[in-house]
């Protein structure tokens, strides 16, 4: 899923450099920026730097496409296509934006200070440090949910972060190579090229059909002699994949899943995770143990441990174990000058790339309007109001589906024209030019010249 705003982005590239632009303001209040991510930098592109002075704390120097990441596990984009420097987003700014490449590690809403720690694996002769703020933005998303089950962690792939892709390409590749190896056994052929999805969310349906589409294009061209023997199994515990769509799309998935060989276990849940296989309870409350070569977790998100020790310090005021909880117009309850915004929050919106940008955009929005009031203009501030602009989800061999608000009500469509309505629609909600050029050119490549199965 992914919301419709358009980001005209020539202007990164044509116009400004840190050099040209303004220093800090002294006099100016400052703003910390928690992340990189969708509600940082949709906060980020839009903050007027005239008002105040900007810094972003994040231990990523780079703002993630992540609606792309799963075409990155099997090379169907290439990883930096769907990277953009921090700096490139920051560059078109009236005043320098500071940026520390650095986790957050704590929160002090009394001292109003942050504590920041550089996670590199250089560092200079200081790599922790404190700085105070005016206002604070926290954006830093959420963590993979694992339920605290062992073995998630060390054996299986998640599928969030830029790594997280290359970690699955590879595996992927050592999996298909292993197999080929001389003299396999049968039954450990079949256990490598056995791939396991956990998660009929967006994310494990997409992963899934990216997977058959590498298959069913490369894999069977270059390794006809394993070609009968690949399969994949998506795992979900509840009663249906993607809940969040209309039932219509549901049956149409689950039937293209079908016709495409991905075989589907819902209400069946994990209950054990090791090293070469994974033990589940099925709908008939049978324990069934499923080999794989590789696993691939994806199963929602929960709270940081930053988010939950700022949770702990406020816990008068944070009751929800599933999030920061924060009014109608992103401020953190029971923190002053404090805001939260994207998959950090406990909402009732889907923590989805959408939410985050549209509540990114507000929330600059807010803080132009407190500008004009310290200005002594009157400024009406109004609540922070979510449009949903509909949900998509690619689902293999050329097809996607998409559930759009229309009217008063709603249209499902899914197959092929919606794919290309996909893929143009996450081209036009890409942040830069740069990144819209180079994915639409490994597209291209992957088209002519086939998926690279290099490892
Ligand atoms: P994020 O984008 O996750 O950003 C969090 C940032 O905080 C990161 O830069 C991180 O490095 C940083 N950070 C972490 N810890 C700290 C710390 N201690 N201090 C400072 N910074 C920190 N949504 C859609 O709407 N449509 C889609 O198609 C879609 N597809 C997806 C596909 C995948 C594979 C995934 C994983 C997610 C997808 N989502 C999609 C969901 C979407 O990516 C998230 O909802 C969105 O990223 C939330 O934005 P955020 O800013 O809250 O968090
Ligand atoms: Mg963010
Ligand atoms: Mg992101
Ligand atoms: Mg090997
Ligand atoms: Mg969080």
């Amino acid at each position: 899923t992914v919301g419709a705003i358009g980001y005209g982005s020539y202007e990164i590239y044509s116009k400004r450099h840190p050099l040209e632009q303004q220093p800090f303001d002294p006099k100016k209040r400052t703003v910390i920026v928690l992340g990189s991510g969708w509600g940082a930098v949709s906060f980020l592109k839009s903050i007027n730097t005239d008002d105040y002075n900007v810094m972003v704390v994040s231990p990523r120097n780079y703002f993630l496409f992540t609606p792309l990441l799963p075409s990155c596990t099997v090379g169907t984009i290439e990883l930096r296509s769907i990277m953009e420097p921090i700096r490139f987003i920051t560059r078109h700014k009236s005043r320098n934006v500071k940026f520390y490449e650095s986790e957050c590690t704590d929160i002090d809403p009394e001292s109003k200070t942050i504590s920041i720690s550089d996670v590199s694996d250089i560092k200079g002769a200081v790599s922790n440090t404190t700085i105070p703020y005016d206002y604070l933005v926290v954006a830093v998303g959420a963590e993979n949910q694992t339920f605290g089950m062992a073995g998630v962690r060390e054996y299986a792939c998640f599928l969030k972060e830029i790594w997280d892709a290359q970690n699955i390409r590879t595996r992927l590749m050592d999996c298909v190579e292993s197999a080929g190896f001389a003299s396999q056994a049968p039954e450990e052929v079949d256990r490598l090229l056995h791939m396991v999805v956990v998660g009929g969310g967006p994310t494990g349906v997409e992963y899934a059909a990216e997977l058959h589409d590498f298959l069913k294009d490369d894999l069977e061209t270059w390794y006809p002699e394993l070609a009968d023997k690949f399969r994949i199994t998506l795992v979900e515990a509840l009663p249906s994949v993607l809940p969040m769509f209309s039932s219509q799309l549901i049956q149409y998935t689950e039937k293209t899943f079908k016709q495409n060989k991905i075989e589907v276990l819902t209400k069946t849940m994990v209950k054990e995770v090791a090293e070469k296989e994974i033990k589940v309870m099925d709908a008939n409350k049978n324990m069934i143990s499923i080999p794989y070569g590789l696993l691939v977790w994806a199963t929602g998100n929960c709270p940081r441990a930053l988010t939950r020790k700022l949770m702990a310090r406020i816990k008068n005021a944070q009751t929800s174990p599933r999030g920061l909880l924060v009014d109608d117009y992103m401020r953190v309850s029971g923190a002053p000058d404090m805001y939260a915004i994207g998959d950090c929050t406990f909402s009732k919106y889907a923590p989805t790339a959408q939410v985050a940008t549209q509540q990114g955009l507000y929330l600059a929005s807010v803080f132009e309007s407190l500008a004009r009031i310290e200005e002594g203009k009157s400024k009406k501030i109004t609540p922070f109001e979510y449009s949903h602009q509909g949900s998509l989800a690619y689902i293999g061999s050329d097809k996607a589906i998409a559930d759009l608000p229309f009217l008063n009500g709603n249209i499902s469509v899914g197959g092929v024209a919606t794919y290309v309505f996909w893929r143009s629609v996450y081209i036009s909600n890409m942040f830069s030019f740069r990144n819209r050029f180079l994915v639409v050119g490994d597209w291209m490549k992957s088209k002519v010249f086939g998926r690279d199965v290099s490892r």
